[in-house]
């Protein structure tokens, strides 16, 4: 394997900044905050938004489900190494239930619209905009050592009167290590990689840019998810029937990969297609030459040929944005 070295920042981080579970939790004051309303419910949570009581500040509380102490200390440890950074929800506050031990983490809130009514409405601008915030969310993890791992819409947060973007979800956030092999079973299956499918657990940071190149190709084509799978083997048949059979082929060879015989047979040989092909009407306004170069530069079946969020930010695509926030 080609490595870079570079990608090994966490070899100038103490070692207090990534061995999580040596940490120990400085737990605060559970009768602080108040829950007001259920927001929504993950595999691992519930979130209700609620307030600190001595301020009457409004926040949201995730009261954690039972599951691994390692896993609860990772996510808190990750979110205390980034959420000061752009575009990242910010931690107030870690409490504990001093009976049950159930953990609950206590975040900023946003007044996040729901991407299902906000991406049909917004304007080629407005999205260029809001990715590029979520690059640099993407941009500065990488930078901390740290994979997102889950990126996707329901990740992003986006209160559209303040113009305002905010990566959540750090709960399958993982500290990068070279040479170290991660579970394959992360991401929501539409925004997995190939890396994912085809059992590669030597991946990086680049998948955080296939799961975002997948949003990209979503908005921009009016088609969430892009890829649209119904399981995971079906998930890499969607990916290969636009992307071809050859490429996977060669990314396969390169790294001595193999493909289980049931999933190759039912791959077949299937040709790649010109992103120019996704354009329809509807959503002709949003895709110009600069938005498709820059998907075909996140959607490489290779992780090593992925663009990275830093030079994507760099992209013509982005120029607008770019002299907007020079401006300011
Ligand atoms: P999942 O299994 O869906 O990944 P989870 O258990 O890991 O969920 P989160 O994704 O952190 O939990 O939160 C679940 C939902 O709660 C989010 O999709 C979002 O709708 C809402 N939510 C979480 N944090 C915030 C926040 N800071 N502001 C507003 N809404 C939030």
């Amino acid at each position: 394997r080609n490595l870079s070295w570079s990608k090994d920042v966490l070899a100038k981080k103490p070692k207090e900044y990534w061995d999580y579970e040596k940490m120990i939790v400085k737990w605060g004051n559970l009768e602080d905050y108040e829950v007001t309303q259920k927001i929504g419910r993950g595999k691992y949570s519930e979130v209700f938004t609620g307030f600190h009581v001595p301020t009457n500040k409004k926040c949201v509380i995730k009261i954690l489900k039972p599951v691994k102490k390692k896993k609860i200390k990772r996510e808190i440890k990750i979110l205390q190494n980034v959420s000061k950074g752009p575009n990242i929800v910010a931690l107030l506050d870690v409490v504990r239930d001093p009976l049950t031990k159930t953990p609950c983490l206590i975040f900023e809130h946003i007044n996040n619209t729901d991407w299902k009514s906000l991406y049909p409405k917004l304007t080629p601008y407005d999205i260029k905009f809001y990715l590029y915030q979520v690059l640099k969310a993407l941009d500065y993890s990488h930078s901390q050592g740290l994979m997102h791992r889950d990126v996707k819409p329901h990740n992003v947060m986006i209160d559209h009167d303040k113009r305002e973007v905010r990566l959540i979800d750090w709960g399958l956030a993982e500290f990068y290590h070279p040479l170290t092999e991660y579970n394959v079973r992360v991401a929501s299956r539409h925004y997995k990689g190939p890396e994912l499918l085809v059992d590669d657990m030597l991946y990086d940071y680049s998948l955080d840019m296939w799961s975002f190149g997948c949003m990209l190709a979503g908005m921009t084509f009016r088609k969430e998810p892009f890829f649209a799978g119904a399981d995971n083997v079906d998930q890499l048949y969607k990916i290969a029937k636009v992307l071809g059979t050859d490429l996977l082929n060669d990314y396969l060879d390169a790294y001595d990969l193999e493909l289980e015989l049931e999933v190759e047979q039912r791959l077949g040989t299937l040709p790649r297609k010109q992103w120019s092909a996704f354009k329809t009407k509807d959503n002709a306004e949003r895709c110009s030459p600069e938005a498709l170069e820059l998907i075909d530069k996140m959607l490489r079946y290779d992780p090593a040929a992925r663009i990275l969020p830093r030079e994507a930010m760099q992209h013509a695509y982005f120029e607008e944005v770019r002299k907007q926030e020079s401006s300011k």
